[in-house]
């Protein structure tokens, strides 16, 4: 049988597929990509050919312009492409709109690329399917002891109590402008909540995609630049605003009445880091796998070789190495620039 290291290749563009001339989540322009969501340190544009799912194709198009590849095509989730000599297929990652890892197989052997995961369901995607299978390629961005995320529902009940006890402040809450906001906005919608939600510019675009894709999320406006000279400062007090990480610092926030600033991600539950970026309240939401749910996702797949594509890849291959199990970091640089892997979110992705 085949090498799973023949099969797919760690280069400085990303995975590449010799049997097919693909590359999986390149991040240079490459001839033909295939791409396993949305998110700008995996989607990039300049690709000759680019295979993903409709809603990932859809994010591609929104952020880059229609321009974005030379030519596209849908990957149906289930639905096997053959490329070359292999096969390829889309299975739901649970972990943004139109996430999905991609099955790569050849002759028996079979290699899961998981691209970004959580097990954590979240009322905007499709939930992760796990995949039996040979190597199981997996991200460790909370690949640590200490990164246990609690119920998103439960931080977002410290959130709603915490607007019941200052309805006089602005409660700004900062999460990335694809998948954790609009996950936000559904989360305090399960909880009830049905007043009118407010978001930053930036976060526009996407939520109106999420909702065109049939993702209730309720009331949602966009703040317009007038606002505070329209309606005065009083305007946003009581009320809950959605914004991009950046713009929870930024000159941005001054328009509201005594702000609580919130910050929805893994990180918050490094108190140092909540303290670091001045948030008051931390909300410890992340779309991303936790220690537990790595491991858990590790033994379901029951593949005997894990290589570990970014994040903490030196302790999830320890403790790989502690259950009999072959762990291999990848070293793969480029990733973790947007959604969680980086606690700072750039201004630049943000109005992306
Ligand atoms: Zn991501
Ligand atoms: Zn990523």
């Amino acid at each position: 049988m085949m090498k799973p290291s023949d099969l797919l290749i760690p280069t400085p563009a990303g995975l590449y597929c010799p049997l097919a001339d693909i590359h999986i989540d390149p991040v240079r322009p490459v001839a033909r990509a295939l791409i396993t969501h949305g998110h700008s340190d995996h989607a990039r544009a300049g690709h000759g050919a680019v295979l993903a799912t409709s809603e990932t194709l859809a994010i591609m198009a929104l952020r880059y312009g229609e321009a974005f590849t030379g030519s596209r095509q849908v990957a149906a989730p289930g639905e096997t492409t053959r490329i070359g000599e292999v096969d390829f297929r889309f299975v739901p990652a649970g972990h943004v709109l139109g996430s999905a890892q991609i099955v790569v197989e050849h002759k028996g052997l079979r290699i899961v690329v998981s691209g970004d995961y959580k097990r954590e369901r979240d009322p905007t995607c499709a939930p992760f399917e796990p995949v039996i299978c040979d190597v199981f390629i997996t991200e460790a961005t909370f690949g640590l002891p200490v990164f246990r995320h609690p119920p998103a529902s439960a931080e977002t009940a410290k959130l709603l109590d915490s607007v019941r006890l200052f309805p006089e402040r602005t409660h700004i809450v900062g999460a990335y402008s694809l998948g954790k906001a609009q996950r936000l906005m559904a989360l305090i919608r399960e909880a009830g909540y049905e007043r009118p939600l407010f978001i930053h510019g930036a976060v526009e675009k996407i939520t109106e995609l999420y909702q065109a894709e049939g993702i209730p999320l309720g009331d949602v406006r966009k703040i317009e630049p007038g606002d505070r000279k329209a309606e005065g400062r009083k305007a946003f007090a009581g009320e809950i605003v959605i914004c991009p990480p950046s713009a929870i610092q930024d000159l941005w926030s001054r328009r509201f009445p005594d702000p609580v600033t919130a910050f929805a991600s893994g990180w918050m539950r490094i108190r140092a880091r909540a303290r670091q970026k001045g948030v008051e309240l931390p909300l410890i939401i992340s779309d991303h796998a936790d220690w537990d749910d790595l491991q858990a996702t590790i033994r379901e797949v029951q593949a005997g070789e894990i290589w570990i594509t970014h994040g903490e890849a030196e302790a999830l291959a320890h403790w790989c190495g502690t259950v009999g199990l072959k762990g291999m970091p990848l070293h793969l640089v480029g990733y973790g620039d947007e959604g969680e892997a980086e606690p700072e979110g750039k201004p630049a992705e943000a109005s992306a």
